[in-house]
């Protein structure tokens, strides 16, 4: 694979929609670069005695607001490219989604197959004190989350520390996101991007006009569906689009693919490969050793989610479906993008799709800096508000509701249902303001460019109302 430049790959596609503004050049170029960079190396103890120097970052792009915002990466291949593309897209994607948030990115070169689990939480503790120690983490300046290769484990481990540097803040909980229930995080967040990316398509496939220009129907039922990568983002979307009645005909993980024309069970796959190690020996559909297979499968839609430059030059004319809905950061290059414009295929751009994860760590920490939890206030008196109204319907209407149907009526808030209900609003809401920029601004013609004119007028916007720029 040739060699990738990530960060000026995201500048191209910020160019592209930086023709349709109208903006000084000077604003726009303080909204493309990327404001902080900090780089950092620290030994750790190896459980054998050794010390090994880890090499880490935490880039900052855009602090028109703030805290900033975005995950921490654990990868082997990571680069300071790498993080500063990734912030760059967290910039973006908070502003298409209205989340008030400046964009960031960490990262920390390790392979965690590699690191016994106290290794890996002596090195998050000691990225974590750093950061804190350099002003790159606080609620109100840097909030980190999870990214490829951490999890609410990582989480609960940089929350701890930085309660035990600076404890004493009343807010210190909201340091970071993506934390366990148990300790500060919110129902919903470990799918939040999966179910976010169900949402957008669902909403897509309503799309009559889009559906018509690819010879799809509209809905999601019996939508033949790949998808590459089994992980947090993989398994939750292939699983809510089945469990919707879409038919899931690839699945790929980091060992393999299986195709199925009848259809994949996400779930009975996800406990094969927990229980097996991989996807081979999946009873009913083929198996194929490379995961890049899933991109190329006979299907109507293509769901990228697993890593960066998937889509390339090299396959992108390979790719049979008439929808690629990117659920990683960056799957597909320019030189695959413009392949794809060209054949007319849909592309609904990560910068947008993939945010359902940073939408409800911004609810998580909305949750931690007002210290209660959704629908707490309201549960109660929203219930026998709806048991008031129904005894007087039945009393006017001389009729009696059974107990299910009044308990169908009748559904007591949960976290859970807040979250998914804001989670849905902010992205078909958002979905709506991208196709109408598409619509209204001459020239742009692919959501991609759309979503970015967004991103780029919002930012712009705010450096203007902060006086920044006159
Ligand atoms: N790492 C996720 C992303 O790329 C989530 C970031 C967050 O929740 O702050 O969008």
């Amino acid at each position: 694979m040739p060699e990738r430049r990530f960060f000026a790959d995201v500048g191209r596609y910020f160019d592209r929609a930086a023709a349709f503004v109208n903006y000084p050049p000077g604003l726009l170029a303080q909204v493309r670069h990327c404001n902080s960079i900090y780089r950092f190396d620290f030994p750790v103890r190896r459980r054998d005695g050794n010390i090994e120097v880890v090499r880490a970052w935490r880039a900052e792009h855009s602090h028109h607001k703030l805290p900033v915002k975005g995950g921490i990466r654990y990868s082997p291949l990571v680069d300071e490219d790498e993080v500063m593309a990734l912030a760059a897209l967290m910039t973006y994607k908070c502003a298409i989604v209205d989340v008030p948030y400046g964009g960031a990115k960490g990262a920390v070169c390790i392979d965690t197959r590699q690191h016994a689990e106290e290794e890996i939480e002596r090195v998050t503790r000691r990225y974590a004190y750093e950061l804190i120690s350099k002003n790159f983490m606080g609620p109100a300046v840097d909030v980190p989350a999870p990214d490829l290769g951490t999890g609410a484990r990582e989480m609960a481990w940089i929350a701890d520390t930085y309660q035990a540097v600076r404890g004493d803040q009343i807010d210190a909980l909201g340091c970071v996101t993506g934390k366990p229930l148990s300790q500060g995080g919110i129902a919903g967040r470990g799918e939040a991007t999966g179910r976010g990316l169900f949402y957008v398509l669902r909403e897509v496939c309503t799309d009559t006009e889009e559906m018509a220009r690819r010879g799809l129907s509209t809905g999601l039922d019996g939508k033949r569906i790949a998808v590459q990568g089994l992980g947090k983002v993989g398994y939750w979307v292939a699983q809510l689009c089945y469990e919707a009645g879409a038919r899931i005909v690839a699945i790929a993980d980091i060992s393999g693919t299986v195709t199925d024309p009848r259809g994949i069970a996400p779930d009975a796959l996800r406990e094969h490969v927990a229980a097996t190690g991989g996807v081979a020996g999946f009873p009913g559909g083929a198996v194929h050793d490379s995961p890049a297979a899933a991109l190329e499968a006979d299907c109507d839609v293509l769901i990228p989610a697993a890593v960066e430059s998937q889509l390339r030059a090299d396959n992108a004319s390979r790719v049979q479906a008439r929808i690629v809905l990117e659920g990683a950061n960056g799957p597909t290059t320019p030189e695959a993008d413009a392949i794809f414009q060209a054949a007319g295929v849909l592309v609904i751009p990560d910068v947008y799709a993939n945010a359902g994860g940073v939408i409800v760590s911004y609810f998580e920490w909305l949750k931690n800096l007002s210290h209660v939890r959704f629908g707490r206030l309201e549960r109660r008196y929203q219930e026998r508000a709806d048991n008031r109204l129904l005894d007087v319907i039945e009393s006017a209407t001389g009729t009696t509701l059974s107990s299910d149907d009044r308990g169908r009526i009748v559904t007591p808030i949960s976290e859970l249902t807040v979250v998914n209900s804001g989670l849905e609003e902010t992205m078909i809401s958002a979905y709506h303001r991208i196709r109408e920029t598409m619509r209204t601004v001459n020239g742009v013609d692919d959501l991609r460019t759309a979503a970015f004119h967004l991103a780029i007028d919002r930012v712009a916007e705010a450096y203007v109302q902060r006086g920044v720029f006159p």
